[in-house]
């Protein structure tokens, strides 16, 4: 292996010295009041409102092209959100919870009481790199945890901005932001983290839970998939059209939750492809020049897309693009994929940009045992207002997480959990979910001082088997 530039040695040292810090800082300070929280969530609510140009103008040059109505409608305003919420209900998450005993343990008393972890390790992946790291940090800091965060070398710009103002606003043994390559990242997640959680592909996941598990680290991991959507036939196709190309088009597709790709019956395919032409045309007249509509990321991950479009072509299938692409400006326009199959990349791998396969299905069953037959996704879109079979979807199905009716949404409901299955991921957050990721819940029974507990000793004899025949029925 090669020595480590200087550049690489300065980032591990630095984060060597911010971890040790954040560590003092926790054992200083194990348990902060409910107003040192508030004033965290303040001090970030502060920084995010008073720097939302500056943001959304450094996402955009990192992207290539980021809309700057995407930036602050999809990142700034639910993290806003997010602080909103923690704040109002902090106090209840973090009230101990008294629980009931047992008739052999009454008089004592039971209850739950949440305690800081100490120091959470943040992994940040590049396509919503604000809300992404601002999503957690959250919750960690409601939690009363010391946070330390690192950004994807893909956002380069980005993250030295958020790294700056974080600097600003906090002090670093409270949260720190750290920048640099894949060397970092792995550094990174072998830190003995009192918790991690990384948000990115699924096969950096395996890396990143074998790292954490040398230090027996407990990770939650925000992974990727396929998500499906389904439409019911006799849905309203121009709604369920309208409702899956917006999810598709957000951020030119390079969104976690975006429906990967959608079944749609046999008998409404071209219908649904004549509708998607139309709705696209809409939402961006003309891709190249339209400032709603944002960027790949970078040449290459506009490489595997193309790839991906010239793999399913030679199988065979039919490659449709809704509008004109800019390959100098990585604009690659929404593009529809017919006739696909499982032996086509496309039907492989998650997407992560706007190509949208199209499969074609007889019946509910079928779509079922597909989703089935496949690895557990993020997510799960079913378009249907017959209540029975949307229950049948839900039972049937396991998901990260569903929207119903349209797609994306569950995301932004503050009071739900948020996070894969399996492949997809394990664990959760955002709201009370994120508090007690990042909380101990530690199990506290009481003892009275006048109890029973001495009946249970030995020596034991006639009168604790007759005991022993009552307790165990
Ligand atoms: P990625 O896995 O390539 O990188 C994510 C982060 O991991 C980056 O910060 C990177 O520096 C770091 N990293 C890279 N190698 C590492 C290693 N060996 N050890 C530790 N860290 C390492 O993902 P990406 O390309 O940035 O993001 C796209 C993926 O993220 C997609 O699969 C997408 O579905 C997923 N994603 C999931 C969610 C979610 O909430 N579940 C949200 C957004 C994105």
């Amino acid at each position: 292996m090669n020595a480590p530039t200087p550049e690489i040695s300065r980032d591990l040292a630095e984060l060597d010295a911010v971890f040790d810090q954040q560590r003092h800082a926790a054992r200083q300070s194990p348990n902060p009041s409910l107003s040192e929280r508030r004033a965290h969530l303040d001090a970030l609510h502060r920084l995010l409102v008073e720097n939302v140009d500056a943001i959304a103008d450094a996402i955009s040059a990192d992207f290539g092209y980021r809309s700057a109505h995407e930036t602050k409608l999809l990142e700034i305003f639910p993290s806003v959100q997010g602080i909103r919420h923690a704040k109002s209900k902090m106090a209840k998450w973090m009230r101990p919870e008294r629980k009931s005993v047992s008739l052999w343990f009454q008089p004592g008393r039971a209850r739950v009481v949440k305690q800081p972890l100490g120091v959470v390790g943040v992994i940040v992946p590049w396509n919503y790199p604000l809300y992404l790291a601002m999503g957690p940090l959250v919750s960690a800091l409601a939690a009363g945890n010391r946070v330390l965060i690192k950004m994807s070398e893909f956002t380069p710009g980005f993250g030295h901005l958020l790294a700056e103002l974080t600097e600003k606003h906090f002090r670093r043994d409270q949260v720190a932001v750290l920048n640099g390559g894949v060397e970092i990242a792995q550094a990174f997640a072998g830190k003995p983290f009192d918790h991690l959680l990384f948000t990115g592909s699924t096969a950096v996941g395996h890396h990143v839970m074998r790292a954490a598990a040398e230090n027996l680290t407990p990770v939650t991991l925000e992974l990727g998939g396929k998500s499906p959507a389904i439409v019911a036939p006799d849905f309203p196709l121009d709604i369920a059209v309208q409702r899956i190309m917006l999810g598709k088009c957000l951020n030119a597709g390079q969104t976690c939750i975006a429906p990967d790709y959608v079944f749609v019956h046999e008998s409404q395919i071209q219908r649904f492809i004549d509708l998607a032409r139309n709705e696209v045309k809409r939402l961006y007249p003309h891709v190249p020049t339209s400032r709603d509509y944002t960027a790949i990321v970078n040449e290459r991950h506009y490489q595997r897309l193309q790839g991906y479009l010239e793999d399913a072509q030679a199988h065979h299938a039919q490659v449709l693009p809704l509008g004109e692409s800019s390959p100098g400006e990585r604009k690659l326009a929404p593009t529809l994929v017919i006739g696909v199959s499982d032996r086509m990349r496309v039907m492989q791998d998650e997407i992560f940009g706007p190509l949208l396969p199209i499969m074609s299905y007889q019946t509910l069953d079928e779509v079922l045992s597909y989703v089935a037959d496949h690895p557990r996704p993020l997510a799960l879109y079913y378009f249907d207002y017959n209540s029975s079979r949307v229950e049948r979807v839900l039972n049937e199905t396991i998901a990260g997480g569903v929207t119903i009716n349209d797609v994306i949404f569950h995301i932004a409901q503050d009071e739900l959990p948020f996070g894969g299955v399996g492949p997809s991921g394990m664990g959760h957050y955002h709201g009370e979910e994120g508090f007690n990721t990042f909380s101990k819940r530690k199990g506290v029974f009481m003892q009275s001082r006048v109890n029973g507990a001495w009946l249970l000793k030995p020596p034991f004899g006639e009168r604790m088997n007759k005991m022993l025949k009552f307790m165990i029925r």
